[in-house]
């Protein structure tokens, strides 16, 4: 029950004028604050800037020359360095250019022109081709699939991960379903992280189409807000425990580790699905940049290095991420008219306003100078069905802007709660 509720018509007309009030005030302020995206802030980014103090010899530990043509599938060393923190085998993982992405699109480019193995069908052969969408999800995952005429099924995101009994139902039936997006740890945006059970459902589940792929986006996998993070249960491991050894494709990059712009973008798969891969992608470059993997590799050196500049990242967001619910619990608990998540990593806020309010709120906030991301990207198609879910990015704005980005926020949904109760 909301505050709201149970209220004579008087008094919430009462409530909805000190809103206004308090709305026009910051409307005055003539702001410009930007919640969009989940960009790392310059301070975060500062902390990789050492990646180019080691830059005398460009050879790497075999003798490569690293400014020179060669090595699609990435540097042995930093294979080593990604497979050890992935637990997977060398030869099950490659490193790409600067973007996990890009080659995510492109392994449905791929997909799509040419079949996930020697023998599938090309995808673009097909009637249809449809994937399972948990959502609230990444809005980029979804964009994808729109730009190649994916038909997008929405599955609605849990606690513990997808609705697992809804995905093994279509999976079972449907042989156009062909994939699945998913963000298993700190998901974009609940901050979910799937439990062992999802996980070894997913892997075990029974699928009609043979080519049913699992893009598995572990784009925050050390990205942790606490000292005692939850663990992840190990995909390729499980799949092959399962006996469906090529179903996962794996993410990850150090976009959010190093630099945004100019990191490692990394591919794990099974060494059958590897291979295959690199036989396709050596038509398409004679190789990746490896002078940043070399870069990356004598950065971090192993997986606790990693580890520990992930904790230099802690420290400079975890304040933000702890003002953005110091302020929504002050300004919204007693309220109950919104419910947001406390996630332990990654770089997102989930929050749920009343049903049929998030756009409002944002529009609202973009007219009082706070740009959010638009309401419903983060459902297929931008559509929300239910109009209730923000997407809160706290780590770009410096801590003073972000305060006061959040209680405009916090403004907005009073205002449009109340717009929508009163109408
Ligand atoms: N996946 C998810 C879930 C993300 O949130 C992001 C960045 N916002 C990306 C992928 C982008 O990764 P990259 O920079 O490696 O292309």
């Amino acid at each position: 029950m909301n505050v709201y509720q149970g209220a004579t018509e008087e008094e919430l007309r009462r409530f909805q004028q000190k809103a206004n009030e308090k709305y026009e005030k910051y409307q005055a302020e003539n702001l410009n604050l930007n919640m969009a995206r989940g960009k790392p802030c310059p301070e975060q980014l500062d902390l990789s800037n050492g990646l180019y103090n080691d830059i005398k010899t460009l050879i790497d530990e075999n003798g490569t020359d690293c400014r020179n043509y060669g090595g699609v599938e990435g540097l042995p060393e930093t294979r080593k360095l990604f497979a050890d923190l992935l637990n997977v085998k060398v030869e099950e993982l490659i490193i790409g250019g600067n973007s996990s992405l890009n080659i995510m699109y492109d392994n449905l480019a791929r997909a799509f022109n040419h079949g996930v193995d020697e023998k599938s069908t090309p995808w673009s052969k097909l009637e249809k081709v449809k994937f399972l969408c948990p959502s609230p999800g990444y809005d980029r995952h979804f964009a994808i699939c729109e730009l190649f005429g994916i038909e997008m099924i929405n599955i609605p995101m849990q606690n513990n991960g997808p609705d697992m009994d809804r995905i093994e139902e279509l999976v079972k039936e449907d042989e156009s379903i062909k994939g699945i997006w998913c963000v298993p740890k700190y998901s974009n945006p609940t901050g979910v992280v799937y439990t062992d059970e999802v996980v070894n459902r997913l892997a075990a589940m029974e699928t009609k189409a043979n080519d049913f792929r699992i893009f598995w986006d572990n784009a925050y996998i050390v990205h942790h807000l606490t000292d005692n993070p939850p663990r992840l249960k190990n995909i390729l491991h499980a799949c092959r425990e399962y006996k469906n050894p090529d179903r996962v494709y794996i993410y990850v990059s150090t976009s959010k580790i190093t630099f945004a712009g100019a990191g490692l973008g990394v591919f794990a798969s099974s060494k059958k699905n590897i291979d295959y891969i690199v036989s396709l992608i050596s038509k398409q470059t004679i190789g990746p940049n490896k002078i940043n993997q070399l870069l990356h590799t004598r950065f971090f050196k192993t997986v606790d290095g990693i580890l520990e500049h992930m904790k230099k990242h802690a420290a400079i967001i975890k304040p933000k991420f702890d003002l953005v619910l110091e302020i929504m619990e002050k300004e919204l608990a007693d309220k109950n008219i919104a419910r947001w998540s406390n996630p332990k990593g990654g770089y997102f806020i989930n929050l749920d306003v009343m049903e049929g309010c998030a756009g409002r709120v944002v529009q609202l906030a973009k007219e009082a100078g706070v740009t959010l991301t638009k309401a419903g990207a983060t459902y297929p198609y931008g559509k929300d069905p239910a109009d209730t879910n923000i997407r809160i990015a706290p780590t770009l704005p410096p801590i003073k802007e972000l305060e006061k980005a959040i209680n405009i926020v916090t403004v907005c949904i009073e205002k449009a709660t109340l717009d929508k109760i009163l109408k």
